[in-house]
């Protein structure tokens, strides 16, 4: 029996779970929120609904994880840091390099810091929560698992642009996808509740959060996924664009006065998508609650980019078994996926309105003669991480 920690570090955030291994179970988890600004945000929760909550300046991510450990122990949580023998780091960008998870030297560290030309905001972070943990934790092995080490399976057909060779050659440009370790769970969890190998089957997985992400997973491989270069490609997201003709930048650009090309796609990050369209929320429960044409607008942009997705990843595996929902509107959104599934009918699958009727539960929700069947699975990446670095360490 050991303990390990899956961190998943963002710019200003770190969220956590501590788990026991090998019984995957949760111990503890929590959330530092803010960091870097004032009033930062500490949370921990643990025990049978005890819950330790802080609100203080964290000015950095060496500071939030000394805090974490020491109220840890104080908490008895932990008795003594010795005992988080692995620590497992969510990455965003693997590159080409990372194809599965990878136990943490120096060599790792440098490249995931070289991979920051991916992920700007977020691999740096990453790399100073790992080197922080070197030091405080110098017995804890530590294990980075990527966002896109899953896609590294698609075959160059898939990942590559349709432009001149030379930019992929010379600068790496291609479709990396992302959401990766969320699409492996949720496909190895379908399988297992399908009772197939995972080899023998096709599945489609959506990935609906606020970020989102529609995966084709063939035998158990990613082949192809709908986030692109960078996590702004794809379906509609809360703020993010998805798809969308390149000429439309310039044109925008020209007609608005934008003259940098950063922000021009910095309105596509964070003020499109559900938000853009309906011009009250990014939030799908806000969306779908908002009673004017725009926001009726969103959601059915929403639920049609998400059809198509499956659509042509039914036609690039040339057949489905399953279709699976994932994350805060896929678990919970009960019209949206019924509305998805009705509209694709033709495919074989069918949606059991009772079945359906549930949020964040795993569970078939496809009628038992739907030929396709359709699953509702919550995520669960932490625990993959978790998995990872038991087998690294
Ligand atoms: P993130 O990508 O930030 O991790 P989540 O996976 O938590 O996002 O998903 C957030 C999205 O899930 C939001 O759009 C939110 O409105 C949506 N959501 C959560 N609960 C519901 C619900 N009951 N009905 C519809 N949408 C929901």
């Amino acid at each position: 029996m050991s303990k390990t920690i899956a961190i998943n570090a963002g710019s200003s955030s770190l969220k956590w779970q501590l788990f026991e291994m090998p019984e995957e179970k949760v111990i503890a988890k929590g959330i530092v929120e803010r960091i870097g600004l004032k009033d930062s945000i500490f949370t921990i929760k643990y025990g049978e609904g005890q819950k330790y909550n802080d609100v203080l300046d964290i000015n950095d991510h060496e500071f939030a994880i000394h805090m974490l450990l020491e109220k840890m122990t104080e908490l008895h949580i932990i008795e003594s840091f010795d005992e988080i023998e692995g620590a497992g780091h969510r990455i965003v960008a693997g590159g080409e390099f990372f194809k599965t998870s990878a136990k943490i030297d120096e060599e790792a560290i440098q490249k995931i810091e070289a991979l920051a030309e991916f992920a700007p905001l977020h691999n740096p972070a990453e790399a100073k929560v790992i080197r922080v943990f070197e030091k405080l934790l110098p017995k804890t092995t530590n294990v980075a698992v990527f966002d896109t080490s899953f896609h590294t399976t698609m075959p160059a057909v898939n990942y590559l642009y349709s432009i001149p060779m030379e930019y992929y050659e010379k600068h790496k440009a291609r479709k990396y996808g992302a959401h990766g370790t969320s699409h492996r769970y949720v496909s190895e969890r379908a399988a297992d509740m399908l009772g197939k190998p995972i080899e023998e089957l096709k599945i489609v997985t959506c990935h609906l959060g606020n970020g989102a992400s529609i995966t084709a997973v063939d035998g158990g491989k990613s082949i192809d996924t709908s986030m692109g270069f960078t996590p702004l490609a794809g379906v509609t997201m809360g703020t993010r664009s998805g798809d969308i003709d390149a000429s439309v930048l310039p044109y925008i650009m020209d007609k608005e006065g934008i003259t940098d090309i950063k922000e021009m796609v910095n309105i596509l990050n964070k003020k499109s998508g559900l938000l853009g369209i309906s011009g009250i929320s990014s939030d799908m429960r806000e969306v779908e609650s908002a009673d004017t044409e725009e926001a009726k607008l969103a959601v059915e942009i929403f639920n049609n980019r998400v059809q198509k997705y499956i659509g042509s990843y039914v036609a690039a595996m040339n057949g489905v078994d399953a279709i699976v929902f994932t994350a805060g509107i896929g678990e919970n959104a009960i019209e949206t996926r019924r509305d998805i599934i009705n509209g694709i009918s033709w495919f074989g699958c069918e949606i059991d309105d009772e079945k359906n009727n549930v949020r964040g539960e795993e569970r078939v929700i496809s009628t038992d003669d739907s030929k396709v069947k359709v699953l509702l699975i919550p995520t669960d990446e932490e625990v993959m991480i978790a998995r990872d670095v038991e087998e690294l360490k």
